[in-house]
């Protein structure tokens, strides 16, 4: 054994080494290349050696994880980063994180961590508030939007059922009476999973059509019931497109259907009064998931699910054993599917805390009005848009697929910034989201100015061959 004064000033020096490597990260996060380069993918097979026999110096360890774990990092928490609707992560989402691992807290229950379970009860007030949902939601935070629209539709089910007689709980998902499942034909493909997962299969769901935009048609709704859920889209991953809630909600309610919103990062636009004519009547549907860790900039991992119903959360999720006391106050494990889990409600308490209102509406705002940017520049230098550009969300087409696919290729080997690839209602298409805090004007500009020419020369080749 060692002395406890020897071992204690060890970890405070491991801790000043972790900082000095991740202060220098992050300083250089927005200078260096978005995505690594082929060598430094290539050096991520020396990790690759036989389970150590023996321990290591934990210098070292922490060494080999900077030396060759950075490089091999996306620099998503720089300010040209475009892919998919990956955040980056505000500064006191980063601090409070280190803050957060030196706790080491399970958020399952009040009695493991305190701080942790109040920290959650706090933030899901904040969002009720700031999405402006019904005040009396509850929830919980999960890992991510998939499993925050699993959530919810396990306690659907719950409820749905109970309607019909069927106890879940008692009786599994065998022989249940038949629930009906309706979505638009642009559902994110993580929603038709987390259906799945719940035991709603594909051949169970309903599908409406879709407009340009991606916007379910509600004029094209089915006859609803007490046994159907609905599931609507607060912006549309591709197109960043909302569908009529207002109108979807009405009808659901009138027939007694249940709405859930997948609302995983259009739902924060609800910040912005300038948004309001795309975000209205979300607040009357029945449960709701988001991402913290896309708009707000909260880091990974953070998915919020909230419900009306906080009696399907317990009776789906509530567990009974001896040493778990239930008590009077939301405990999360019985809120969630996870009972051990990581303390996510502090990154985000120190998220919203830091942004306030006016923050969150800026960063909202400053995003969108840098996709506009995007926009404009892609269309004066001639290329396609080929969404109507609502919220953070572009959609570029530079002509054939194959060109398109090729500008995509070179823009990532480039690494001035990084872009995704998609296929829009049959037609390939660029995917720049603009989901950072970090963005800058000069960011755009510079990004602008490589995709430009980068497409040009892509299209110049294709002439030739
Ligand atoms: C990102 C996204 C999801 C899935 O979110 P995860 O956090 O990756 O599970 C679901 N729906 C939409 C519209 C999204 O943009």
């Amino acid at each position: 054994m060692q002395p406890k004064d020897t071992v204690q000033s060890q970890v405070a020096e491991l801790l000043n080494l972790a900082a000095e490597k991740a202060i220098h990260y992050v300083e250089n996060a927005g200078l260096r290349r978005v995505s690594p380069c082929s060598s430094d993918l290539a050096a991520l097979a020396g990790f690759h050696e036989p389970f150590p026999a023996w321990p290591s110096n934990l210098a070292d360890v922490l060494n080999q994880l900077d030396a060759a774990g950075s490089p091999a990092t996306v620099a998503a928490t720089g300010g040209r980063y475009f892919g998919f609707v990956n955040g980056g992560m505000v500064p006191a989402a980063l601090a409070a994180s280190w803050m957060a691992g030196a706790w080491n807290q399970n958020a399952s229950l009040r009695a493991m961590s305190p701080i942790a379970v109040e920290l959650e009860d706090v933030v899901l007030q904040w969002i009720c508030e700031a999405l402006g949902l019904p005040p009396d939601c509850q929830g919980g935070l999960v890992t991510c939007a998939t499993m925050a629209s699993f959530t919810a539709f396990l306690a659907a089910r719950h409820a749905l059922l109970k309607r019909a007689g069927w106890d879940v709980t008692e009786n599994g998902m065998f022989g249940a009476p038949p629930i009906q499942i309706v979505v638009g034909g642009e559902v994110h493909a993580s929603v038709v999973k987390a259906l799945s997962m719940a035991g709603f299969g594909k051949k169970r769901l309903t599908i409406v059509d879709a407009d340009g935009q991606g916007r379910m048609r509600a004029d094209r709704l089915p006859p609803l019931s007490q046994r159907t859920v609905v599931c609507i889209q607060a912006g549309n991953v591709n197109t960043g497109a909302f569908d009529p809630a207002e109108e979807i909600c009405a009808k659901a309610k009138q027939q007694g259907a249940w709405v859930h919103v997948d609302g995983a990062f259009g739902l924060w636009a609800r910040i912005s009064p300038k948004y309001a004519h795309l975000t209205r009547g979300f607040e009357n549907a029945d449960s709701w998931a988001t991402d913290a860790h896309k708009w707000p900039n909260a880091g990974y991992d953070c998915g919020v699910v909230l419900l009306k119903n906080v009696d399907a959360l317990r009776t789906a999720f509530g567990i009974n054993a001896a040493y778990l006391e239930p008590g009077a106050r939301r405990e999360p494990m019985h809120h969630t599917p996870e009972s051990s889990r990581r303390a996510r409600g502090v990154e985000l308490w120190a998220t919203l805390k830091s942004l306030g209102r006016t923050g969150l509406r800026d960063l909202v705002e400053r995003t969108c009005a840098h996709a506009q940017r995007f926009a404009k520049g892609l269309q004066d230098a001639g290329f396609e848009v080929l969404n109507d550009v609502v919220i953070n969300q572009v959609l570029v087409s530079f002509g054939a697929p194959e060109v398109t696919r090729e500008v995509i290729r070179r823009i990532q080997e480039d690494g001035t910034c990084w872009c995704g690839g998609t296929v829009w209602q049959g037609k390939s298409a660029m995917r720049i989201s603009v989901s950072s805090w970090a963005t800058t004007e000069a960011d755009v500009d510079r990004s602008l100015e490589a995709i430009v020419r980068l497409a040009r020369e892509s299209q110049s080749i294709s002439m030739r061959a």
